[in-house]
């Protein structure tokens, strides 16, 4: 499910703090010419219900954005984590469970005595 996206202009003079959800020009910031022609768009931005701009690709606020993405992301992960924890712990014991069954739980103080039972031999008295 994705988030509702809203708009909002970002600008700091702007009188219109109203979120929008529609994308558009900001009406106030906006400057038209006296034939309604756009001479100097500022277009809104996305923005949460709440009014908090959110990832824009926009190259001149990556600066902001790489800030609020590493905030976004720590908070992402923060949430994550416990279900990493029961998953990574679950992983975990599963293949501790599978690597006690398939070896000695200290192999360099469990010497192989290859003298007692060489493998070839072995191998050899099964045939
Ligand atoms: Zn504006």
């Amino acid at each position: 499910m994705r988030m509702p996206v809203f708009w909002k202009c970002v600008n700091e003079d702007c009188q219109d703090d109203g979120v929008y959800n529609y994308k558009g020009l900001c009406r106030t910031c906006t400057q038209y010419d006296d034939k309604g022609k756009v001479v100097n768009a500022v277009a809104r931005v996305k923005t949460t219900k709440e009014g908090t701009p959110l990832v824009s690709n926009k190259v001149e606020t990556r600066k902001a954005v790489t800030l609020q993405d590493f905030k976004d992301f720590r908070r992402q992960n923060r949430r994550l984590t416990h279900k990493q924890v029961e998953a990574l712990k679950a992983a975990q014991a599963h293949t501790l469970g599978q690597a006690q069954q398939d070896m000695p739980e200290d192999v360099s103080d469990t010497p192989i005595d290859t003298q007692v039972m060489p493998i070839g031999e072995s191998l050899g008295e099964e045939e």
